[in-house]
């Protein structure tokens, strides 16, 4: 997902947000955070790691501040790594759609208009059964298009 914010902006907020936790913005925390920013989709550690020459360790200690200071959100998926990507709240709403094979996730981009009537159509549902405030996370999940093709 592409950044809803400017990049400067960005790296400001994610800076005060580290800073508001005791924590510094570090060189390898920035290069994370542009990874996540460039990615469009959210990322294993094995997928950060890639090439990049980074220490594992360091890495995972690094998303865990990050996720910590609210910059970075940790999807819990059946794969036995979680992914990362930025907060909703640094980039936009989004949803995903997850290959039941293979476990990749992909942002689904979705239609302003599309997305205002589902939001409606949940919110009542959720104030039929006496809940305010509603807001929602909607994963789909389906086969990827390589893992179609594979089979
Ligand atoms: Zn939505
Ligand atoms: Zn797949």
């Amino acid at each position: 997902m592409m950044s809803g914010v400017a990049t400067g902006e960005l790296h400001d907020t994610v800076r005060a947000r580290l800073l508001a936790v005791g924590q510094r913005y570090t060189h390898q925390r920035r290069r994370l955070v542009e990874i996540l920013t460039r990615s469009g989709n959210p990322l294993t550690i094995p997928e950060i790691l890639r090439g990049r020459g980074l220490a594992q360790s360091s890495v995972y200690r690094n998303l865990g501040d990050l996720e910590r200071a609210g910059v970075v959100r940790r999807l819990v998926t059946d794969e036995e790594y979680g992914r990362y990507e930025l907060s909703e709240d640094l980039t936009e709403h989004h949803h995903h759609v997850i290959c039941s094979r293979c476990g990749t996730v992909q942002d689904l981009p979705m239609r302003a208009e599309v997305e205002r009537r589902m939001e409606e159509t949940l919110g009542r549902l959720a104030r039929s059964v006496g809940f305010a405030e509603v807001s929602h996370r909607l994963d789909l999940i389906g086969v990827c298009a390589s893992c179609a093709q594979g089979s």
